[in-house]
């Protein structure tokens, strides 16, 4: 750290210190000109934490909007993990996040100081001019336009001495300055409530995927029915007896919920509501096209394996 940014109370302290703004306003560049990753010093960057969450949970690039904000939220969990496993160790830990949000930081403030009594926490904020912000995004090869990025920028809630920091930088190109706004104390309990609807929810929704992921699991050795849509025979059996029967059948064949044919070892798969809709010139099921009899089929279908037990 050069001499300038030395914060006298940090002297003795341990200190976080959070680099965060928009894409491509030099968080990188700071970091290596003001912070060596070495000796006691951790340099940790967000971006590593959301590829790793991303391809935990199976994705490549392209990431659905629900999962994306899932992973997301993984990501900031392990992040803090490791940052506080760093601060146990006595390290300094420099953070490279984005943290557009009062309440994302104040989880993280939160956090650190529930763990550590004597500690610094500091965040700057890049804040680049657009001539130089347009080099980076040039350097980068990016194929954002200023503009959008700017737009993007706006999103950003300035760091406010109330959500925790003991210091608050805004950093202009190459000048560094120290930027304390007014403090806002309403912002924190707000973020505080919302913090913790937020995890509840996301607990509530892990513990559903549980007991799914649990009921699927449970599939290949309990017994449960099985329908044969052509005939109308009715098994209540394993799926590995089934199997032996000649049944077409989840799980051995096809997915639990998705249109395929559920047959027995008698029938033919012409006859099965999933035959039918391969001919059509659209393969998809349309309801009010359906027999009374086809309709109860992709009924249980949809339901499975809930509709099976
Ligand atoms: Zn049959």
């Amino acid at each position: 750290m050069t001499d300038q940014l030395i914060n006298n109370d940090a002297l003795a302290k341990t200190t976080i210190t959070f680099i965060i703004g928009a894409p491509a306003t030099g968080k990188t560049t700071f970091i290596n000109n003001h912070f060596s990753d070495s000796g006691n010093t951790v340099i940790l960057n967000i971006y590593d934490y959301q590829q790793a969450a991303y391809k935990e949970a199976g994705f490549g690039k392209q990431v659905s909007l629900g999962h994306e904000f899932k992973c997301l939220y993984k990501a900031n969990e392990n992040l803090l993990v490791d940052i506080i496993k760093a601060l146990q160790e006595g390290k300094n830990v420099v953070v490279e996040q984005t943290l557009y949000k009062a309440k994302r930081r104040i989880a993280y403030i939160d956090a650190i100081r529930n763990s550590f009594e004597n500690i610094a926490i500091e965040v700057y904020v890049m804040c680049p001019s657009d001539s130089v912000w347009e080099t980076y995004i040039i350097e980068r090869k990016l194929i954002d336009s200023i503009q959008r990025l700017k737009a993007n920028a706006k999103e950003i809630e300035f760091p406010n001495p109330s959500e925790g920091f003991d210091s608050i930088y805004e950093v202009v190109d190459d000048v560094i300055k120290l930027r304390m706004d007014e403090p806002k104390p309403e912002i924190v309990d707000s973020a505080r409530k919302e913090l913790s609807e937020e995890s509840q929810q996301m607990k509530q929704e892990e513990e559903k995927a549980k007991e799914r992921l649990d009921l699927l699991e449970s599939m290949n050795s309990r017994p449960f029915w099985h329908y044969c849509e052509v005939c109308g025979a009715k098994v209540f059996c394993t799926a590995q007896d089934a199997f032996n029967a000649g049944w077409d059948y989840p799980p051995q064949l096809g997915t639990f919920g998705f249109l395929g044919p559920r047959t027995c070892g008698e029938c033919d798969i012409t006859g099965t509501l999933y035959w039918k809709v391969q001919q059509q010139a659209l393969p998809i099921v349309v309801e009010s096209m359906l027999t009374e009899e086809e309709l109860k089929t992709w009924k249980r279908i949809k339901n499975e394996p809930e509709s099976l037990l």
